[in-house]
């Protein structure tokens, strides 16, 4: 069998697809939209096997129905068991929850289950030891994270640590292409970071150039990104300079302070 690849596919203004395929047989991540999967899979001559959904909003699953009208035999479609159960997402048929291990056939991958409630109160994320992979959705962001529609900040930031304590090798497959406001936000949050600094400039030469800065990987984040870093001192102090955090600050006050900076910057 030949090795599997992980393909980006653009949706709408800046969703990432993602589509693992070796050569013959491929899944995909998250498919708000139908179209450019169906595009790619035709003109790679690839049979869809298998979808993986993270959370519930429409451009994570908005794709998902056509895809399965048109694969022509019945396909297995993973996704949060509690969305399932209260059929929030009506086309999952795996039903998926946190430590749980799964194997996709046809691409012989396996993938970890991981629950990472906050952006939504059910989201789950898949980890791929073989791949060195996680699929994220919108959890962790490259120099970001989600926001918090329906999750407590205690929720994410455990959340977040989970992810963190993977491999630093892990490459971070995210949903969308926030990365250079993500990171201008940042530098305001850790101006004296230099690692970030010098993140900063390679994602903006990057983008200017039209090309994507996703995957990350997690060891860059962990360096950089200020939702991986609440017990950062420099982070304290910025917060407590710019009147956003007072008194004996927890873990948590400090990541929540980040966090509704960011919704407001
Ligand atoms: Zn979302």
């Amino acid at each position: 069998m030949k090795p599997l690849q992980i393909q980006q596919i653009p949706a709408f203004d800046d969703n990432y697809l993602w589509l693992i395929h070796n050569s013959q047989n491929a899944i995909i991540v998250d498919p708000g939209d139908a179209a450019p999967v169906q595009a790619y899979l035709h003109q790679h001559n690839l049979q869809l096997s298998g979808i993986l959904i993270t959370h519930h909003h429409p451009d994570h699953i908005g794709g998902v129905a056509e895809l399965l009208r048109s694969a022509g035999t019945p396909i297995p479609v993973y996704g949060p068991r509690a969305d399932q159960q209260s059929g929030r997402i009506p086309t999952i048929t795996h039903g998926c929850q946190d430590g749980e291990s799964i194997t996709i056939d046809a691409l012989a991958c396996r993938f970890t289950v991981l629950d990472v409630p906050g952006h939504t109160s059910t989201h789950i994320a898949y980890y791929s030891p073989d791949l060195s992979s996680l699929f994220c959705g919108d959890t962790l962001f490259a120099g970001g994270c989600g926001r918090l529609f329906e999750g407590t900040p205690a929720q994410m930031l455990a959340s977040l640590k989970k992810i963190a304590a993977l491999p630093a090798s892990t490459a971070i497959y995210c949903a969308h292409e926030y990365t250079l406001s993500n990171l201008r936000f940042a530098r305001a949050v850790e101006p004296d970071n230099a690692r970030l600094a010098e993140r900063f400039n390679r994602v903006t030469e990057q983008r200017g150039q039209g090309i994507s800065t996703v995957p990350s990987q997690l060891d860059l984040e962990l360096q950089t990104n200020p939702f991986l870093r609440s017990a950062s001192p420099d982070i304290i102090r910025t917060l407590q300079l710019n009147n956003k955090l007072s008194g004996n600050a927890d873990e948590v006050s400090v990541f929540a302070a980040v966090r509704e900076w960011k919704n407001n910057f």
